[in-house]
């Protein structure tokens, strides 16, 4: 339990209603654990994958970029591990139909008796505990037979690990360096929830960093730091982020460390992982060697030898950050002199869907047309909003809402003398510029 505020509930319904986040096949009744990405939801999950991609690959000269396909060889899912390893154990009630994760019973309810744990109530008749693979498989070609088989990628790292030598050698990179890609992953989840938090189909951005045996650990520090660095960056607040280590129990059979970051998404949920940090050791390179019958060694020229680099993993979900920030950002306050209070979604500036809307205090005397013409001239630095209608009180409310930092209003005087008024979403403050100073004034306090 954290002391942080649950508002999952309330965001869920903001996100509906302020079209950033919809239910996938919503009028079919939906489908379970899938999401879909609304107009202001699209600009907000974009905005976070862009700062990653400048920080990861824009920014620095030992990253490459990549975009591999989705559907990959079925043989890389043997040597990665996951046809064998990538399982959850299941148990099934014959009471209630119920499914649960044998290894989260105590986190799940049962659902006849929600105050029991499933197996905990008289009439609950759990099965045995069986593995079940949590890849999504499909096929490939015209037939559905088993040598066709294709799955889903689970996760994007293995589209890297396989591209490890083209890439190196293509863009004449000495190891250190990384690969990075922000793209889809598929994961058969037998209990998700908590909104976009844990999702069947999901984005994530991953970056894997090639090094030198020996040099693993050090650079291993390092990535965790610039990591949480990342986070901060975007505006989570201190507080609600930590580190959390893998003990030996929990980190994955070829991991040499890991941590998690997570953040406090308040309520029952709680500190949750939002990233991981893994040192990975040569295991993905040489299962992919073995597998293939493929050297994936690198040449140092320098040194003049040969070795399977280690890996340093940064991986981190594209929706979880998404809803972090959202947790985050959201606020309500009262207003001095009014009696409704408001929702703020304190999202840092760059990240906001929204950067200015454009309000004509009147629909006459020229404003509508001075308005028109300043969304004309913002339009191409930044996404903004033109809104006429109901009062300016309710247009702040619905700007203040979706996290939009500045409001500028053309009123009586602006058409006369070319100034306009601009509302800071947090401070309230206003600010009277000539308009033709805008673009100037909203770009200074955008970068901020
Ligand atoms: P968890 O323990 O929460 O299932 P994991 O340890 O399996 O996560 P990784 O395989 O390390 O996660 O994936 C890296 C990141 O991808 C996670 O930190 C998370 O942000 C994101 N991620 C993983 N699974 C999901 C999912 N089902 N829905 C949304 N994001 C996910």
């Amino acid at each position: 339990m954290s002391n942080q505020p649950d508002v999952m509930d309330k965001l869920v319904s903001l996100c509906k209603r302020r079209g950033f986040i919809f239910q996938s096949s919503e009028i079919y009744g939906g489908t379970g654990s899938v999401w879909d990405y609304g107009p202001l939801g699209v600009e907000l999950k974009k905005n976070i994958k862009d700062r990653w991609w400048n920080a990861m690959v824009r920014s620095r000269d030992d990253i490459e970029g990549l975009d591999a396909a989705i559907l990959m060889h079925p043989r890389t899912w043997e040597a990665s591990g996951h046809v064998a390893g990538f399982v959850d154990p299941l148990v099934d009630c014959k009471t209630c139909k119920g499914r649960f994760r044998a290894d989260k019973l105590d986190d799940a309810k049962c659902p006849q008796k929600p105050s029991k744990h499933p197996g905990q109530a008289d009439q609950c008749q759990l099965t045995e505990a069986r593995n079940f693979n949590l890849m999504f498989k499909t096929f490939m070609g015209a037939l559905e037979e088993s040598a066709s088989a294709v799955y889903l990628r689970p996760e994007t790292a293995q589209g890297i690990f396989v591209n490890f030598l083209n890439v190196q050698q293509s863009m004449r990179q000495k190891v250190p360096f990384g690969i990075a890609q922000i793209g889809k992953a598929f994961r058969n989840e037998i209990t998700p929830g908590n909104f976009i938090f844990r999702t069947r189909e999901f984005e994530q951005m991953e970056m894997q960093f090639f090094v030198e045996p020996g040099t693993d650990m050090d650079w291993f520090a390092q990535w965790k730091a610039m990591r949480m660095q990342w986070h901060l960056d975007l505006g989570l607040s201190r507080e609600r982020l930590e580190f959390h280590q893998h003990s030996a129990g929990e980190l994955a059979h070829y991991a040499r460390a890991a941590f998690d970051v997570t953040f406090d998404f308040g309520g029952t949920l709680g500190f949750q992982e939002i990233e991981g940090v893994h040192n990975r050791g040569d295991f993905d390179l040489t299962q992919h060697q073995t597998f293939s019958n493929k050297k994936l060694e690198y040449f140092d020229q320098q040194a003049n030898k040969r070795y399977v680099p280690y890996v340093i993993e940064t991986s981190v979900g594209a929706d979880r950050v998404t809803l972090a920030a959202l947790v985050n950002a959201y606020r309500e306050e009262t207003v001095a002199g009014e009696d409704e209070g408001r929702v703020v979604l304190g999202l840092q500036h760059a990240i906001a869907p929204i950067k200015a809307a454009i309000f004509p205090l009147t629909k006459k005397d020229g404003q509508p047309e001075m308005a028109q013409r300043i969304v004309s001239a913002l339009r191409s630095s930044f996404k903004v909003d033109y809104d006429e209608s109901g009062s300016i009180g309710k247009r702040y409310r619905r700007q203040d809402e979706v996290g939009t930092p500045f409001c500028v209003t053309i009123d009586g005087t602006s058409t006369s003398d070319a100034t306009v008024t601009v509302r800071d979403r947090d401070s309230l403050a206003q600010d009277r510029i000539h308009s033709s100073q805008l673009v100037i004034y909203l770009t200074d306090k955008l970068s901020k």
